[in-house]
């Protein structure tokens, strides 16, 4: 799914920069948003295929932000995944019983990273991802 639509929410300029970078060059189309109200604005807007989403946010936490787009019945099945800097156990298993689809911890990986949001937006299209296939690579 290379041109699908991407929108981060982050407040963090140096990871959002870095986050935008890596997806751009693999050919999505990315939005930003650094806060939980303009995101919700751009997911009204606009159509996304997948959110990465910042758990700490100046005016939403990861998990009620989560909870607010997914009762847009449009949204109900959209990858969400959840980006963080602390990494606790549990951490995990938290985030994905309250709706996210993955979890990603910062520092970035740039080189797995992309994979992982490969991953999840060919789940969403319920077609697994072929590792044969390095067309998008
Ligand atoms: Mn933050």
């Amino acid at each position: 799914m290379p041109n699908a639509r991407i929108l981060i929410i982050e407040d963090d300029r140096l990871n959002l920069e870095l986050a935008v970078d890596i997806l751009e060059v693999r050919g999505y189309q990315v939005l930003s948003a650094e806060n939980g109200f303009r995101a919700l604005r751009v997911l009204k807007d606009t159509s996304i295929d997948l959110v990465i989403m910042d758990i700490q946010l100046p005016d939403f936490d990861g998990i009620s932000l989560c909870t607010e787009i997914r009762k847009d019945p449009s949204y109900a099945k959209l990858p969400i995944i959840a980006f963080t800097a602390h990494a606790m156990k549990g951490d995990e298993e938290k985030f994905l019983s309250a709706g996210f689809t993955a979890y990603v911890a910062k520092p970035i990986d740039t080189r797995t990273f992309p994979d992982i949001i490969a991953d999840c937006l060919a789940t969403s299209q319920g077609a697994p991802r072929n590792p044969a296939d390095t067309s998008q690579e």
